[in-house]
């Protein structure tokens, strides 16, 4: 089998990936062994340059390039598939127990943080307001892109695994799969997140965070934004569940919940928020973020002519996942960004 463009992995960034491909006109096929294993279907879909108080400079500068895209991404994801993805622009509030300094935000002290948001941890002393900062629901983002995808003609082969490439001096000749399938193109994509080493060795590890939602039983939503605390997160959605989050834990790719895990996440969401405590417990799930050394994604060019590298999202690839889109299509169809070099995988190897 050949096709133009072979990306393995299914994830945002893999599907986000294809279909700016596809817009370009190039034939895509993406490998997937499996949609719902990926960090892409576990997080919080956060988009929170801000509210994460990312230093500056380039990981900063691509954030922000790529929260500016989300509305029109969103919206063209959305008329491609038909499918709501959860974007709301709803900002995100960081309430503290003691005052910090910031100077990426508006202080809203005690009495005005309590009239934004009622009901807060009596602890709460103040909080840092981020407007423009909001969230996606990354599971109806996947579930659109991934209908976009197939709208727009990319093959997806799913329930598949990548086993190695296949290379030829500095080419990549072919990958074989768990199909005993050998399957060429003329580039490839490696966006197979915090299993990349499995198929490169590059820096990439797994992250484990845990996970859990509750569902809102009143009629109207008791939060409208989401509530970014120092050590835990609560993501009201539109459709009524909130979202607590989560843990940050070095246990490679351990599964399952701990009933560590979730003391840990339910005491902290239950001292800022109290009112969780009487909702009704949805659900429990966990995922592995692609993380590197710093923390930075491995986006641009490969040792090898015909392989392009977008992995090592980390923290925030719900939020670069048009950005990354872009810059990715724009390198294979060789245009150049000055922004990419500081994200090269040979930063490691200097
Ligand atoms: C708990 C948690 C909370 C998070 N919260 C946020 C947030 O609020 N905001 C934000 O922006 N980001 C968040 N993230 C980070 C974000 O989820 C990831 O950075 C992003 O989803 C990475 O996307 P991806 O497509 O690279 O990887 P994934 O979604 O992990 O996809 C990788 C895919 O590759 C496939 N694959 C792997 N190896 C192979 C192979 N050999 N052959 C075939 N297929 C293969 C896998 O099956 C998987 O489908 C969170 C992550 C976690 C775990």
């Amino acid at each position: 089998m050949t096709t133009d463009v072979l990306i393995i992995g299914g994830g945002v960034i893999g599907l986000a990936t294809a279909i700016e491909l596809k817009l370009r006109s190039h034939c895509v096929t993406i490998i997937v062994r499996d949609s719902n294993s990926g960090a892409s279907y576990a997080a919080a879909g956060m988009l929170a340059p801000e509210a994460e108080q990312i230093p500056s400079g380039a990981m900063l500068e691509l954030c922000l390039l790529s929260r500016r895209q989300y509305v029109d991404w969103t919206s063209k994801i959305e008329h491609l598939s038909g499918l709501s993805t959860g974007y709301w622009e709803c900002g995100i509030l960081a309430p503290v127990y003691e005052q910090d300094s910031r100077n990426n935000a508006q202080w809203l002290d005690k009495q005005a943080i309590s009239k934004h948001q009622p009901n807060l941890s009596a602890d709460v002393v103040g909080g840092w307001w981020y407007p423009e900062d909001g969230q996606v629901d990354n599971r109806a983002l996947t579930n659109a892109l991934r209908a976009s995808a197939i709208a727009l003609g990319v093959i997806i082969q799913d329930g598949v695994t990548v086993k190695n490439f296949i290379y030829q001096q500095n080419r990549v000749t072919g990958v074989c799969t768990t199909n005993n399938e050998v399957i060429e193109a003329e580039h490839y994509v490696l966006a197979t997140g915090a299993w990349s080493q499995e198929l490169l060795p590059i820096p990439v590890h797994p992250k484990k965070g845990q996970m859990l939602s509750v569902r809102v039983t009143d009629k109207e939503l008791p939060l409208k934004q989401v509530l970014f605390g120092s050590d835990v997160y609560i993501v009201p959605r539109a459709d009524g569940r909130i979202i607590i989050g989560a843990t940050m834990e070095n246990v490679g790719f351990t599964p399952y919940n701990t009933p560590a895990g979730m003391q840990l996440l339910l005491q902290r969401a239950i001292h800022l928020y109290p009112q969780l405590q009487n909702y009704p417990i949805e659900e429990f799930w966990w995922g592995f973020r692609p993380a590197t050394p710093d923390e930075l994604p491995i986006l641009g060019t490969s040792p090898y002519a015909n392989l392009t590298l977008a992995t090592g999202h980390y923290r925030n690839g719900i939020l670069l996942a048009p950005a990354t889109a872009n810059l990715i299509a724009d390198t294979i169809n060789n245009k150049t960004s000055a922004l990419l070099e500081h994200f090269h995988y040979s930063r490691f190897y200097s």
